[in-house]
């Protein structure tokens, strides 16, 4: 019998391995078909493997059933965990697009669990017992914060521009500013979301200078809006002309043609007395009198995903009444949790207190530091002899395509090990059950504390224990280590 034959035939049945206490205690917690079709597909996997390496290969191997029993038992665990999970955001980005943007409020939480698990008034209004309109619940707040005749969500606000456009704009002209055509991640392009909706691109002006008559000269009988897009995720500098959003009311008006804006993320306090830089808020851009204005739920605001509309009613109405609502229509959860961050605002102090993403943007230096040192406290004692730890100060960024040039000074946690490089840490702290996600900065890993809560302190120092045990069973049977 040679080597392959060998292990091979060493290896157990499925109704052999069910009889065994390790697989038994596997029935208990999970299911048992659950357990045999693991086995199955585990044992067809190992074997697979065994035949496809070379007899050389398989001088230094031999068959171990602890191995084959391990690798079933983490195959089953992969197999039933979620796959989504938390991570702790140790970037210092406050909007992490890739980590799920807006954290949202414990009273948000709330609400949507509330919503959630029991039947809702959604779509019932309990004053007629007639149908109602799932917007409603919103509505009024909206127009109360923003000072807008009339409001309406969807999905993001990329479905917001998009509705916009397709109700406002069908196969008529939108006129925009050359310096204000934004891609934002990949995705969502403003002449592509264009196209898509079916209305006609009409640029005007040069890269960094539009001017109001530029405007003026494009518009036609057949322009159906004036658009201006926030240039969230970058700046134009140096000799520049951007038209100011009254200006363009005007010219507007004097066309009689309306005005939209795509604020990108809806802001609705003014952050400069944070010491935040200047960003427009949604009540600024109504005052101004844009006709209809779009922003996202999960950028500043705090909320959940979703795109705001607001403007006057008469367009509100139509877009209402778009088939393409119903394609992007918000559900119950996002609802509960948007309403909720919404009446957070009704009082500034609670909003700043209550929404996790205001908190992280207002967070005081002195906070920082404190927090810093207590994660840094906490590592020494349990990993200080291992790798060397410092308080240092670094520099965290808003994210999610907002404030795009403020740099906030923020108080991290930066950690070396000897020996060990620094990518290969990254990489195992992702790889713990709670992945931590940190940057690395001149061949140190940083742990920004400003995105970190405070009951996630505990697990980022377990996270760095483990990493730096060097246990990585999971990766290493990952990696074909099986046998
Ligand atoms: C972020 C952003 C969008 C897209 O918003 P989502 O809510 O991510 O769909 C559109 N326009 C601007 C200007 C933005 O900043």
């Amino acid at each position: 019998m040679n080597k392959k034959q060998q292990i091979l035939s060493s290896i157990p049945s499925v109704d052999e391995l069910l009889k065994l206490d390790e697989i038994q205690i596997l029935c208990t917690r999970y299911s048992r078909n659950i357990v045999l079709n693991c086995v199955r597909e585990y044992l067809n996997e190992y074997r697979r493997l065994v035949l496809s390496l070379k007899e050389e290969d398989l001088k230094q191997v031999e068959y171990k059933q602890e191995t084959l029993l391990d690798g079933i038992a983490v195959k089953l665990h992969k197999t039933m965990s979620n796959k989504l999970v938390n991570v702790i955001n140790a970037t210092g980005v406050v909007l992490h697009t890739n980590l799920g943007r807006a954290v949202l409020s414990e009273k948000a939480k709330e609400s949507l669990w509330r919503i959630a698990c029991r039947y809702s008034n959604l779509e019932f209004e309990l004053e007629t017992g007639k149908r109602g309109s799932r917007y409603s619940h919103v509505e009024d707040i909206i127009c109360r914060l923003t000072g807008a005749e009339a409001a309406m969500v969807v999905n993001n606000n990329a479905a917001a521009v998009m509705l916009v456009l397709g109700t406002m704009a069908k196969d008529k002209e939108v006129i925009v500013s050359r310096g204000q055509l934004v891609e934002i991640g990949g995705s969502f392009r403003v002449p592509d979301v264009m196209v898509q909706s079916g209305a006609v691109l009409k640029e005007v002006g040069a890269t960094n200078k539009t001017h109001l008559w530029d405007y003026e000269a494009a518009a036609t009988e057949n322009t159906a809006a004036l658009m201006k897009v926030h240039t969230s995720n970058y700046r134009i500098l140096g000799f520049t002309k951007e038209v100011e959003s009254e200006e363009l009311v005007e010219l507007g008006k004097k066309l009689n043609i309306p005005v939209i804006e795509d604020l990108g993320s809806g802001v609705l306090l003014d952050l400069q007395k944070y010491g935040l830089p200047y960003e427009p808020t949604v009540q600024s851009a109504v005052k101004a009198g844009m006709d209809v204005v779009t922003f996202s739920g999960d950028k500043m605001l705090g909320g959940p995903q979703a795109g705001i509309i607001v403007g006057q009613r008469q367009y509100i109405e139509k877009m209402r009444k778009n088939p393409l609502t119903r394609a992007f229509r918000i559900d119950k959860l996002t609802l509960a949790a948007l309403e909720t961050t919404l009446k957070l605002y009704l009082d500034e102090e609670t909003a700043m207190k209550e929404i996790p993403v205001l908190r992280m943007l207002t967070i005081s230096k002195e906070e920082l530091h404190k927090k810093a040192k207590r994660l840094y406290g906490k590592l020494l004692k349990r990993v200080g002899d291992k790798c060397s730890i410092a308080v240092i100060d670094e520099f965290s960024e808003v994210g999610g395509g907002s404030m795009p040039m403020h740099k906030m000074p923020t108080k991290a946690v930066s950690v070396t090990v000897p020996n060990l490089s620094i990518d290969k840490l990254e990489e195992a702290l992702r790889d713990y059950t709670t992945p931590v996600v940190g940057r690395i900065n001149k061949d140190r890993f940083i742990i920004d504390v400003r995105t970190v809560f405070e009951e996630e302190i505990d697990i980022i120092v377990e996270a760095l224990a483990w990493s730096l045990k060097g246990e990585h069973s999971i990766s290493a049977l990952e990696s074909g280590d099986m046998l």
